[in-house]
């Protein structure tokens, strides 16, 4: 679908200036997406952060002529030539009114879908039941917030039979734009669980507030035996049909007469408005996958399905993977594996994920596709808009697999190189699969064409013990720092020791993408490292040796200075260079006594000294609290600020430039927020540890291995060296593929500690190894091949340290370097 300008100008209530024609059927927000720039209207939105009308100059030499301002550009006319701007109070409000307007031209049934958990199963549940006889358009992956619902109801177009469409809060007074947006005409509410609530004083007040998305639905379907979510469906006077669903009451439109689980399925016998008896079978057996396929039943019901055909197509449901995981390949190449359901929007997505991937060598990209199932498009119209995407998305080769794709090759006739499979098999038996090498390879494919396999013989098979990196849960956790600060409070990420372990890279190309103000590593070498990776951002330098100048003048990386020796020799070195106001931090000693020039006896001679010279330019002043963590050290981290303050303010009044303060680590932002300056400095935090509690906020790093072998070791027996793991009753031990040079400390041994296998505690037994450590699994059902976790989302690294009589932060920075990190967005 696409609206001329002028139309889109009036709609928006925008004034216009520019005068060029033309049509519109993207919206963009995010200037690092764009994909078709002649037909793309840009909305320069500002949030707390960012600005987007930053990237307009950017945009236009990428050939965006059309853009949504608050403000205009300087000199707009002459630069801009060919570009309309249409000026609006507030851009984001504009996205939504346009939005608004588009979802108003359809009649078509919209579900709405809200709630804590499973918003995103069930959306994709639906339509995958839907799919099979309607078109569907459905948000892409979890665009719920303000700006991504605007672009989900984008996508509704002239062959739409029915939307889905996700909405999510996080404050008061959200949902009622949400609603004006999508205009749900059938309404879901999805369980409310217990996530942290932020914004919201209760469970019942972020409910409340959600069930504003459905005030103009005929109808909305709920769980009622959540107390919580029935009472204050109660209180909302609600107009349209109640279809609740129990399993406790009969009287209700969808009675969940039995659950019954097998070891892979379950079934759910059930009646339909107290007259129809039905029964479907699923092929999942946890609880809350069960109760959004009931969930979404009860939706398909009310559509008017029919029982049988409903119970055809439940089993049916394909796995919501919705992980994007970054593998390392065989020969040199880099994979990344979509497994989420396969259509055109998540494509995109994926192929926009793998453009933004830091790649040092530059190495061309490949899709590797399977047809696209349940598209409602026809198969030439799919594959064109397939094939032009692929090409915009700049894919140097494209190899597809499946008949349809083998019917519609031509349709790729623009790409470089392309191949076609009919299946799995022949790719992997052609020179084609083995001449893969030194490209990022994008593995996009519907589970039924067997791309696990595929994915299985590309991926580099080393060490079997992975660290999996979950880099939503980084993001997440810098929210929730971030929420203890004012929005102009600045922000330094600490990714030193590879990011305490989780790999400095890509975590700092993640907290890039989020803009965080400054990365801060260790050493120099760890600086070059991510400038040579991509790395933008300003970089901050903790203990600078004196033989690594060179490095940080040329890879702009800023140094703290924390002794005059350093300072001497750092200005000699930059005035060699010819350099001139090269920023640098300044670290005070406050109290820990560790590096850092004294705030009461220094503070003279080194404004004097930074004074008469222009190498170097105090960025700013910091110091570090010693035991922010602790409330017992509460009166003296008082003390390290009051003496922090006073030398920063002296520092600060010699300069006319503003110096940045800052002093709070993770546990001060937290503890102190009022101590937060200009700006702070987070670390074990973002990592999801709060130190103050030693409490996960949101796990990222799960350490993981697999059983290599399993025995039986009668009682009596000894497993391992020194004959330490005596063994008292006849017992089953495995032995996994992890030992203390993978940073397994050998002080877990002998039973000091566990791991998880299949969620159940196995004790290490006996003396860790070198490269192998040996765990009794006797009663637990398992076998060789299964997953065991070391530490992570299931069992807490803190459990780790706390036997080892250490802190969260030595067992994350001792994970070695051959264990490789697997990361993951959700
Ligand atoms: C490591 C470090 C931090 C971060 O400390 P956390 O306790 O991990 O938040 C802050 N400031 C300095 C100077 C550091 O070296």
């Amino acid at each position: 679908m696409n609206y001329s300008i002028d139309k889109i100008a009036e709609n928006i209530n925008a004034k216009r200036l520019g005068d060029a024609e033309a049509q519109i059927s993207f919206i963009l927000t995010d200037s690092r997406s764009l994909c078709f720039p002649e037909e793309t209207l840009f909305f320069a939105l500002r949030s707390e952060r960012n600005d987007g009308h930053h990237y307009i100059d950017e945009l236009y030499h990428r050939g965006v002529r059309n853009f949504v301002v608050e403000q205009l550009p300087d000199a707009f006319s002459s630069i801009y030539k060919q570009a309309n701007f249409l000026q609006v109070d507030n851009s984001l409000l504009a996205l939504q009114q346009l939005t608004t307007w588009h979802r108003s031209a359809f009649t078509i049934p919209i579900v709405g879908i809200t709630g804590s958990n499973g918003k995103t199963m069930v959306k994709e549940w639906l339509s995958q039941l839907l799919s099979f006889d309607h078109n569907v358009t459905r948000s892409p992956k979890s665009y719920n917030s303000q700006i991504g619902v605007p672009l989900s109801v984008w996508l509704l177009n002239e062959s739409s039979e029915i939307g889905i469409i996700e909405a999510g809060i996080s404050k008061r007074g959200e949902m009622e734009a949400l609603q004006k947006i999508i205009q749900p005409t059938i309404g879901v509410l999805t369980s409310l669980g217990a996530a942290h609530q932020e914004n919201f004083s209760s469970i019942e007040e972020k409910c409340k507030e959600k069930l504003l998305l459905f005030k103009d639905t005929q109808a909305l379907v709920y769980q009622m035996d959540d107390a919580i979510a029935a009472k204050c469906i109660e209180d909302f006077s609600y107009d349209g049909t109640l279809l609740g669903w129990s399993e406790k009451n009969k009287d209700v439109a969808l009675f969940v007469e039995k659950i019954s689980k097998d070891t892979t399925t379950s079934t759910i016998e059930y009646c339909w408005q107290t007259a129809t008896k039905g029964k479907f079978t699923l092929p999942f057996i946890d609880d809350a996958s069960i109760q959004n396929c009931i969930t979404c039943a009860a939706i398909s019901l009310y559509l008017g399905m029919k029982p049988e055909t409903l119970a055809e197509r439940m089993p049916m449901l394909e796995p919501v993977a919705m992980r994007l995981e970054v593998k390392e390949g065989q020969h040199g190449c880099t994979l990344i594996n979509d497994s989420y359901n396969s259509d055109i929007n998540s494509l995109d997505i994926a192929l926009d994920f793998m453009n933004r991937r830091p790649d040092q060598q530059k190495r061309a990209r490949t899709l590797i596709l399977s047809d696209i199932l349940q598209s409602g498009q026809t198969e030439k119209q799919l594959y064109c808009d397939v094939a032009e995407l692929v090409q915009k998305r700049g894919i140097k080769k494209f190899i597809g697999i499946g008949s349809a794709l083998m019917r519609q090759q031509e349709a790729f006739d623009g790409v470089e190189e392309r191949y076609f499979f009919e299946n799995v098999a022949d790719f992997i038996n052609s020179k084609v699969f083995n001449s893969l090498a030194d490209e990022v390879i994008l593995l996009k494919g519907a589970r039924s064409f067997g791309f696990d396999q595929l994915t299985e013989l590309l991926v580099k098979k080393v060490h079997e013990t992975v660290l999996e990196v979950n880099l939503n849960a980084v993001v997440d956790n810098l929210n929730w720092y971030r929420s203890f600060l004012k929005p102009e409070t600045k922000l330094v990420c600490m990714i030193k020791a590879d990011a305490y372990g989780a790999g400095a890279v890509e975590i700092a190309k993640t907290l890039e993408e989020h803009r965080v103000d400054y990365l801060a590593v260790a050493v120099a070498d760890e600086g070059a490292t991510l400038r040579r990776n991509g790395i933008k951002s300003n970089i901050m330098i903790m203990n600078p040796e004196m033989s690594s100048f060179k490095t940080l003048f040329d890879y702009e990386l800023e140094p703290e200075i924390y002794s005059f020796r350093l300072l001497d020799a750092l200005i000699k070195a930059a005035e060699k260079e010819g350099i001139t106001g090269y920023p640098v931090h300044i670290k005070f000693d406050t109290g820990m006594h560790r590096l850092g020039f004294n705030p009461r006896t220094d503070i003279a001679q080194l404004i004097e000294k930074l004074r008469h010279q222009n190498a170097l330019i105090p960025r700013s002043v910091f110091s570090h609290f010693v035991g922010s963590d602790n409330n017992d050290f509460d009166s003296f981290s008082a003390e390290q600020f009051k003496l922090f303050d006073e030398g920063s303010k002296q520092l600060q009044s010699a300069f006319s430039h503003r110096i940045l303060r800052h002093i709070d680590n993770s546990a001060g932002i937290e503890h102190f927020p009022e101590r937060q300056l200009d700006m702070c400095r987070l670390g074990l935090g973002l990592y999801g540890i709060n130190p103050r509690n030693n409490e996960i906020i949101n796990n990222v790093s799960t350490l993981k291995t697999t059983i290599l072998q399993m025995r039986n070791v009668p009682k009596g027996e000894t497993v391992g060296y020194s004959r330490r793991g005596v063994i008292e009753k006849d017992s089953v031990i495995a032995a996994i593929p992890i030992g203390y040079a993978d940073g397994l400390n050998r002080k877990l041994g002998n039973r000091n500690c566990y791991c998880l296998v299949n969620g159940q505690k196995a004790d290490y037994v006996g003396n860790i190894c070198m490269d192998v450590a040996l765990i009794d699994v006797t009663g637990i059902d398992c076998k060789e091949g299964d997953s065991v976790e070391i530490f992570g989302d299931n069992l807490p690294v803190t459990i780790l340290s706390n036997v080892l009589e250490t802190i969260p932060y030595e067992v994350l920075t001792t994970v070695s370097n051959r264990v490789k990190r697997v990361y993951f967005q959700d």
